[in-house]
């Protein structure tokens, strides 16, 4: 990675601020009901004491409060659980920028500071200059540790490294050097797993993974689009009609690059969504049936090309697998994954809805590694530019 790290810069007796992502699920009572990513954020935040700096000062977004003060978005929670996990206090604030701020920082005695959700102040996601500086004044050097927002432009993540000498932390270097080295120098062959409901989300992805995969499995709602332009009989299953032209273009050009493009070939179909004790097996899909998973030749065939990899990204279930009786296609590509893991084989698992998936099926310690942002690893992988990662310092050369 060519992007400095909080290994390269000196930390001791310095103000550290750093984006976290504690956008964590809270029940109605306002618990925690997840603290993966408190929890995932702590070797950073232990590897910046260990540096004896003045003052670590976290900040975050939790929620969609769009620049209001929403009591039930306040980072509380947040803060007694890192207090916890840390095992030193963490003195969480009411703000995240102003005078109030700014003493309360210079007067607390602990190490520990956890700044007011970012997003109670609009400039947070217009990138407003004055409040990035706001949150710039507050420390001498700034970390970035949250991939989940590394794809937005925001004051805390982009606006910010205007004004200090901005590294990454440990949790955003490992996603960069697993997702980097999966697509662009991966060890071959590079099988790719797409899924999901729109190919309309997933056009930037295949256009440029064509350029890397050596193989692509289209499963989930997005195959049913790829199936019409092939002048299949997709029934009444998810189809993105303005898109077929741009998915025979897309299955042209993988024949002209020779890459192996698999499309679901048998299906589980059912009349209606909530009538899955009606759910059937077929390889061709009558008018009126809608397709929900991938069928068992479609999970072999898949498998067989999967037998073949070195490394495999996988985006997108391969079915509704939230409705247990369309979840089988997706639960037994996870589960192939996880024996490929075992055997050596690279697993790299994009976030959102992937991630839910192979955490459902409970295989996620058995992956090489989940990518904790699903917008920013679909964004990576379409080739594109983070906008959090360009702007933090390069790595100086020699
Ligand atoms: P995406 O956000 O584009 O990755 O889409 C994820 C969603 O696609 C999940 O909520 C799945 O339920 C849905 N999905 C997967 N397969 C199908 C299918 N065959 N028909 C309809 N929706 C599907």
């Amino acid at each position: 990675m060519n992007k400095m790290t909080v290994r390269d810069i000196d930390l001791k007796g310095k103000k550290v601020i750093m984006r976290c992502d504690f956008n964590v699920p809270l029940d109605e009572a306002r618990k925690i009901t997840s603290d993966m990513r408190i929890k995932a954020a702590v070797p950073t935040i232990k590897y910046i004491l260990e540096q004896k700096p003045a003052k670590l000062i976290l900040m975050s977004h939790l929620g969609r409060p769009d620049g209001e003060v929403i009591e039930e978005d306040r980072l509380t929670p947040v803060g007694e659980r890192l207090a916890q996990l840390l095992g030193e206090p963490v003195l969480k604030l009411d703000d995240c920028v102003g005078d109030i701020v700014k003493n309360s920082i210079a007067k607390c005695p602990g190490r520990v500071v956890l700044l007011e959700n970012l997003r109670f102040h609009q400039g947070e996601t217009k990138n407003d200059p004055g409040f990035a500086k706001q949150l710039a004044e507050l420390a001498d050097v700034y970390v970035n540790d949250a991939f989940g927002t590394a794809h937005r432009a925001h004051a805390s993540t982009q606006g910010i490294t205007r004004y200090l000498p901005s590294v990454a932390g440990f949790l955003l270097e490992k996603e960069l050097q697993y997702l980097g080295e999966a697509v662009n120098n991966p060890t071959r062959p590079l099988v790719v797993i797409l899924g999901g409901a729109k190919v309309s989300d997933k056009i930037l992805l295949i256009e440029n993974l064509l350029n890397k995969a050596n193989s692509i499995l289209i499963g989930g709602g997005m195959a049913y689009t790829f199936l019409k332009a092939l002048g299949k009989n997709i029934g009444t299953s998810l189809l993105e009609a303005d898109k077929v032209g741009v998915a025979k273009a897309l299955i042209e050009k993988a024949k002209a690059k020779g890459v192996r493009l698999e499309l679901s070939s048998d299906f589980v179909i059912v009349p209606d969504f909530d009538k899955p004790e009606q759910k059937r097996t077929v390889t061709e899909i009558p008018d009126g049936w809608m397709a929900l998973d991938i069928g068992p030749q479609t999970i072999a065939t898949f498998k067989e090309v999967l037998s073949t990899a070195k490394t495999v990204v996988w985006n997108g279930p391969l079915g509704v697998f939230e409705k247990e009786a369309y979840a089988t296609g997706t639960l037994e590509i996870a589960k192939a994954l996880a024996e490929l893991t075992a055997k050596g084989v690279k697993t790299i698992i994009g976030g959102g809805d992937s991630a839910s998936a192979v955490k459902k099926a409970k295989l996620s310690d058995k992956m090489t590694h989940i990518s904790t942002g699903g917008g920013a690893s679909l964004e990576f992988l379409e080739g594109k530019e983070l906008p959090g990662v360009a702007a933090l310092n390069d790595k100086k050369a020699g």
